[in-house]
């Protein structure tokens, strides 16, 4: 068998003439697949209207989230990687409560606006194609803006070596309100 048929190849000018509209149905067929997946699967981030969940994403923990949060694991825990990965979707005004990481966090946003704040410091604005890069130990919280989602993509390294996260106090709204 011919392997080589069932690859979307370049049509090969030495081959027969005759081979060739089969080649190139079979190359149109790939791309035409190729579209199809493209446009139906669900990119991250963009899988589902506002207030509904994103595919394969699960409401997070009214302890450790305030308002609507969506949280889709993308590298559960146990990878030999030792980094959690997960792809959180904050609805308007959702947002995380106080925590910290034992070492620290990378945070990716892949769509949308929201808030970044360490305690003590103002409130930063974050969007899309932006990171942030957490220290170890820093208290801080991420979520939404006021007016629409925020998605970000949530790296947190080394989990067997001190845990993942500390949970703490919800941000108020008086808190959450202090961004200009
Ligand atoms: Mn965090």
């Amino acid at each position: 068998m011919k392997s080589s048929a069932f690859h979307c190849e370049p049509v090969d000018a030495g081959r027969p003439p005759s081979a060739r509209p089969l080649r190139l149905l079979i190359v149109s067929g790939c791309l035409f697949l190729a579209a199809c997946i493209g446009s139906t699967a669900p990119a991250l981030g963009q899988s589902a209207r506002p207030g509904t969940a994103p595919k394969g994403a699960n409401r997070g923990p009214a302890d450790n989230f305030t308002g609507v949060v969506w949280v889709k694991p993308l590298v559960p825990p146990g990878s030999r990687t030792d980094c959690i990965v997960s792809e959180v979707t904050f609805e308007a005004k959702g947002r995380t409560v106080w925590h910290k990481h034992p070492n620290g966090q990378i945070l990716v946003v892949t769509q949308g606006t929201g808030y970044y704040q360490e305690k003590g410091k103002p409130i930063r604005i974050i969007r899309q194609g932006e990171s942030v890069d957490i220290a170890p130990q820093v208290v801080h919280w991420h979520g939404a803006g006021p007016n629409g989602r925020l998605t970000h993509i949530a790296i947190i390294p080394n989990v067997s070596r001190g845990g993942a996260v500390n949970w703490m106090q919800p941000v108020t709204d008086q808190e959450y309100g202090q961004a200009k």
